[in-house]
């Protein structure tokens, strides 16, 4: 028997690293429970994992034991609304690489990201990529979010990889930690990795065909050593984090400038939209907690399916 981590996961096979370095094709017999959800697929990259030779000749290995998790990340089914596969697993951050233009990525798209977040109890972290590119009017942008989001606590990164501006700073952040690395479709995510991992060859798009549009091919997490210490984990082609769990009456808990004025409100089950006494409103009026962030937090909640208020 030995130990080893789950590098990559097709859904059916699994690349296991074990403690001497060397990589396994790994699979489950039947069907596995842990922490009392039983799945067919329930292994994810990041997990620790025990294993026992199948067949001495070969590289193929059965995983035996998934040890606890320390936190982990759902992805949500794009067609499939409510089927679930966890993504990743013992994560120290979790990092969006977003840019203000070619292309834009939404203060929707980045709350919902830091919800996501904060649901899982994985540190968020922003990359603003690009920099480069950018006119007046973006580096005015750029201030805006940073200023919003440092504000409330999160680590904001500027960054452009084509010239190399901000790079040592998000090496030291990604130093002997395990990161999972996420973004919309053209933000430089493979190409910031191709920097990063001199030698890995993922695939960066030409700009010139991209649509930013259809781009929802499923493909798997995969982990990757830093060759200055540490994991990262790219997520291709996944859009979003799951939403459909958090709960109407728990989602201000996951804004932090909201969670720090829960208390104040007038009713405990306040959800901050008419309820009179509510410190939120206030906060918002006095200008302690954003617009865009009270709007973001506004549209999360109406998009909650009803079945899952509780
Ligand atoms: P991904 O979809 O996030 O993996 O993005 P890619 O790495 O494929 O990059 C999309 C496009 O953005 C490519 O044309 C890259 O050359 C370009 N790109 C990546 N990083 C930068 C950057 O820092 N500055 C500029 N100007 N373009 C970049
Ligand atoms: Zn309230």
């Amino acid at each position: 028997m030995a130990t080893g981590i789950v590098y990559r996961s097709t859904g059916s096979w699994y690349n296991v690293k074990d403690e001497q370095g060397k990589f396994w094709n790994a699979r489950i017999k039947g069907v596995f429970k842990l922490d009392n959800i039983t799945s067919t697929n329930p292994i994810a990259v990041g997990d620790l994992v025990e294993f026992e030779t199948e067949n001495e000749n070969e590289n193929s290995v059965i995983i035996t034991k998934i040890h606890g998790r320390r936190n982990y990340i759902n992805r949500q089914s794009p067609r499939m609304k409510h089927q679930h596969h966890i993504v990743a697993s013992n994560l120290d951050q979790s990092i969006l690489i977003a840019t203000v233009k070619d292309p834009r990525t939404s203060q929707g798209f980045i709350d919902r990201f830091l919800v996501a977040c904060e649901m899982y109890h994985v540190p968020a972290v922003l990359i603003f990529n690009k920099l480069d590119a950018y006119k007046d009017k973006d580096f005015e942008q750029l201030a805006i979010m940073q200023e919003m989001y440092e504000g409330i606590g999160y680590k904001v990164l500027p960054l452009s990889v084509k010239n190399k501006t901000g790079l040592e700073e998000v090496e030291s952040l990604l130093k002997d930690k395990t990161s999972l690395i996420s973004g919309h479709s053209g933000v430089g995510k493979s190409s910031f990795i191709n920097t990063i991992i001199p030698g890995s060859k993922i695939k960066v798009k030409d700009v010139s065909n991209w649509s930013g549009k259809g781009q929802h091919t499923t493909t798997f997490a995969e982990m990757y050593d830093l060759p200055f210490g540490g994991k990262i984990i790219d997520t291709p082609g996944m859009r979003e984090f799951g939403l459909v769990d958090v709960g109407r009456f728990e989602l201000s808990g996951y804004f932090p400038e909201m969670r720090e004025r829960l208390n104040d409100c007038q009713f405990n089950n306040c959800q901050h939209i008419n309820e009179p006494g509510c410190a939120i409103k206030q906060a918002v009026i006095d200008g302690e907690i954003t617009e865009d962030r009270y709007v973001s937090y506004y549209n999360i909640l109406v998009s909650i399916p009803e079945q899952s208020w509780k």
